[in-house]
């Protein structure tokens, strides 16, 4: 490509700025490189349904207007390809999104740049805030970091997306009731954070976000058809079906933690009895090893998990076994081609959770349906953060234009 370099002026065509507006080519694939990331022209031909001379003449247009640049072929790409480089990507400094992850016990906050490269990153802890408005002033105080370290580099912040870890109501974008702190249940964190920031805010839950994290930077973006379950202080899930999110009628579709596994276990917090949460999150691991070891905390069942003390294998080996169960109804019924496990509870368990939740899935989940499944551990560190900022770049609302002065912005 000829495209001008980062920081150039851009230099306006008649024909590329009619290109921009509205419906036209050069709107549509930059959306496309904004929501999928770095993509070769066939994939832009193949996804936006236009002929690959035409993405190419475009993309001349958009190079010369120094909106996109040359980027490494898409990862997995490489060997197929066999052309590294023959992929575009929108250019730094057009922009960045904030996506934002609260915990029971931390913000943690990132930016990426529209190229999708993480670009800034921040964390505070929230311990015990006393009233929703303390709790939205350490938020916004994480995200004005954020901002500040990406802006001089990377130009304006498109929007901030917010995980929770709790359903959202489709209608109000609030939280429902859940393991989350009952001070965000119901509250208007979106508006309280919008005012405060004065960017648009995003909202969704933790396992939703995962899914979109896995599908941009992920094992996701191989397949159409896999399942997130989070094993943490509760359990999270996800499930991307044909390459889209599940969401259900009412947005409260992968709720996997409630997956009845136990008819005659433990009452849930959800009211229901014998929940997966109830036998396969931190709590209840903490409660299994309680008999042996007292009160642990978290990186002790890792060291113990690690020294194979037994009592710790059993402890997590029936939890596993339990996952198990919950993760063969859902291959039954969804025919999944991959599995990814994500949450404190999993990698840092090591293979001995994989291998009890494949050992049941084996005894229970219909032969044919399982042939294809893979089962792993999730290769990201914090997919829930990822994923609010993935949020903002799937947002379809703003669109990028060049003024009379020849300067991108976004409207
Ligand atoms: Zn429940």
């Amino acid at each position: 490509m000829t495209g001008a370099s980062p920081g150039s002026p851009a230099v306006p065509t008649g024909r590329g700025r009619d290109s921009l507006r509205d419906g036209g080519t050069g709107g549509r694939i930059l959306q496309a490189l904004r929501t999928s990331g770095p993509a070769t022209r066939a994939d832009l031909s193949r996804i936006l349904g236009i002929s690959r001379t035409r993405v190419g003449q475009v993309i001349g247009e958009l190079a010369r207007m120094n909106l996109v640049t040359d980027a490494p072929a898409p990862h997995g790409q490489e060997a197929r390809l066999g052309r590294p480089g023959s992929a575009v990507r929108l250019r730094t400094g057009l922009g960045f999104v904030v996506g934002v992850n609260i915990t029971h016990a931390h913000v943690r906050c990132l930016a990426t740049d529209l190229a999708h490269v993480v670009v800034a990153a921040a964390d505070e802890p929230l311990v015990d805030p006393l009233d929703i408005d303390q709790a939205i002033e350490v938020v916004a105080r994480v995200v004005r970091r954020v901002i500040d370290k990406a802006a001089a580099v990377q130009g304006e912040c498109l929007g901030v997306g917010l995980a929770l870890p709790a359903p959202i109501d489709p209608e109000t974008l609030r939280a429902a009731p859940s393991s989350c702190h009952q001070l965000w249940v119901d509250a208007p964190v979106r508006e309280l954070l919008q005012a405060r920031i004065g960017l648009p805010v995003y909202v969704g839950n933790h396992g939703n976000l995962a899914v979109l994290a896995e599908r941009l930077w992920g094992d996701g973006h191989r397949v159409d058809d896999f399942i997130w379950i989070g094993l943490d202080t509760n359990v999270g899930g996800g499930i991307c079906s044909g390459g889209q999110l599940l969401r259900g009628r009412d947005g409260f579709a992968g709720e996997l933690g409630h997956i009845v596994v136990d008819p005659r276990g433990e009452i849930c917090r959800c009211g229901n009895q014998g929940c997966l949460e109830t036998v396969a999150s931190l709590d209840s691991m903490q409660r299994a090893l309680r008999p042996v070891y007292g009160e642990v905390e978290p990186s002790r069942i890792f060291e113990l998990i690690g020294r194979a003390e037994p009592a710790a294998l059993r402890a997590i080996t029936n939890l596993g076994t339990h996952v198990g169960v919950a993760v063969s109804t859902l291959i039954n019924i969804l025919n999944p081609s991959l599995f990814i496990v994500g949450g404190l509870l999993s990698r840092q368990c090591g293979p001995v959770i994989l291998d009890a939740i494949r050992t049941e899935m084996n005894r229970r989940a219909l032969p044919a349906a399982r042939r294809s499944v893979r089962l792993q551990f999730s290769a990201l560190r914090r997919p829930e953060p990822l994923g609010a900022a993935a949020l903002v770049l799937m947002d379809t609302s703003r669109h990028l234009v060049i003024d009379e002065a020849g300067r991108p912005h976004w409207t």
